[in-house]
């Protein structure tokens, strides 16, 4: 090729050429940032961000400069593949025609990077809260058959068919909140949702104390219908206290895989949400900045006294005289056995 034939090639490149050429070579667009399959959200904040708004902003916004280098190098790429040696070397030196690289890649985005790390991450455990709280002497011998009944009335649940279930839920726990747990792909919980009404067939009732690290569950017979308020849904690894499915109980997920959905045609008699649903919310979401302030002490090499989880604290050890327990030496907190 002489010199002059080349010039004449270089020439023709104009921004139109470029967005038409691109589209020829990638008639359904381009994929900017490829997860690799074994990329999957680890950090169980995210999941519980994804699992209350649907979305991972804060992860993309930690993982930005991540990001941009993929969209970089994806860009780079598909320049290369698209156009000759000679044509990248004239976009490289001309700003209008790397634009309309730019341009049209990033209009023609049809990656899906947070649903390809959620189905990559797989399964996760959650509880919904359905709008009760149960302290430890609701659980006494004195109070339990009755708090098991309130359970059932909460529910709409016949007594004389789950009576047994409801004792033996209530009689285990120490107190706590009154939940759902399932295990469920975290992939269903990506975007809005919608519908009023959360929907489970054959659920597990838990009675679940974040704060102590107790819990007991049982499975009941039927269906349940609750009206739905995202804020009541959460992971049970990322939001705050001890995850009841894992450090308390060490539970295999597969009898949790539940049939849970949603529905706007909730029948005749669906469970209403708590009339303290905002101060459970805001109950949640304290405890959650109190369990920050905690974690955030603990990473800074302290420890703090009232934080009864026994993982953030940085000299424990045992007493053996009166009274017996675990004592830490650093800030002097004190679980009694
Ligand atoms: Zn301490």
């Amino acid at each position: 090729m002489n010199k002059e034939t080349k010039n004449k090639k270089e020439t023709r490149l104009t921004p139109e050429t470029i967005r038409a050429r691109l589209q020829a070579k990638y008639p359904h667009g381009v994929d900017l940032v490829y997860i690799n399959y074994d990329d999957r959200i680890e950090d169980t904040g995210t999941i519980e961000e994804v699992i209350t708004t649907g979305y991972a902003e804060s992860f993309f916004e930690a993982h930005f400069e991540w990001v941009a280098e993929a969209q970089w190098q994806s860009i780079e790429c598909v320049t290369d593949e698209t156009f000759t040696t000679e044509e990248c070397e004239e976009i490289a030196d001309n700003d209008a025609l790397r634009d309309a690289i730019n341009d049209w890649c990033y209009e023609h985005d049809r990656g899906t990077p947070l649903e390809d790390l959620a189905k990559n991450t797989g399964d996760v455990w959650l509880f919904y809260d359905l709008g009760m709280g149960i302290s430890e002497a609701d659980c006494g011998p004195e109070a339990y058959k009755s708090t098991a009944r309130a359970i059932a009335k909460r529910l709409h649940l016949s007594w004389a068919k789950h009576r047994g279930d409801l004792i033996e839920l209530v009689n285990n726990s120490y107190g706590g909140r009154l939940v759902v747990l399932w295990n469920d792909k975290l992939s269903r919980f990506l975007g809005e949702i919608t519908d009023k009404h959360i929907t489970f067939n054959d659920p597990f009732l838990c009675i679940m104390d974040r704060d102590q690290g107790s819990g007991y569950d049982v499975q009941i017979e039927g269906r349940l219908v609750v009206e739905f308020d995202r804020r009541l849904l959460h992971s049970d690894d990322g939001a705050a206290g001890y995850s009841y499915a894992r450090e308390v109980c060490g539970l295999i997920p597969g009898p949790y895989q539940i049939n849970q959905g949603w529905t706007d045609k909730p029948g005749r008699w669906p469970v209403r949400l708590s009339p303290d649903t905002e101060e459970i919310v805001l109950a949640q979401s304290g405890y959650k900045k109190q369990e920050a302030r905690y974690d955030a002490e603990y990473k800074a090499g302290g420890c703090t006294f009232g934080d009864d989880n026994f993982r953030r604290h940085q000299e424990t050890e045992y007493r053996n005289e009166y009274p017996c327990g675990t004592h830490c030496k650093r800030c002097g907190q004190f679980w009694i056995d």
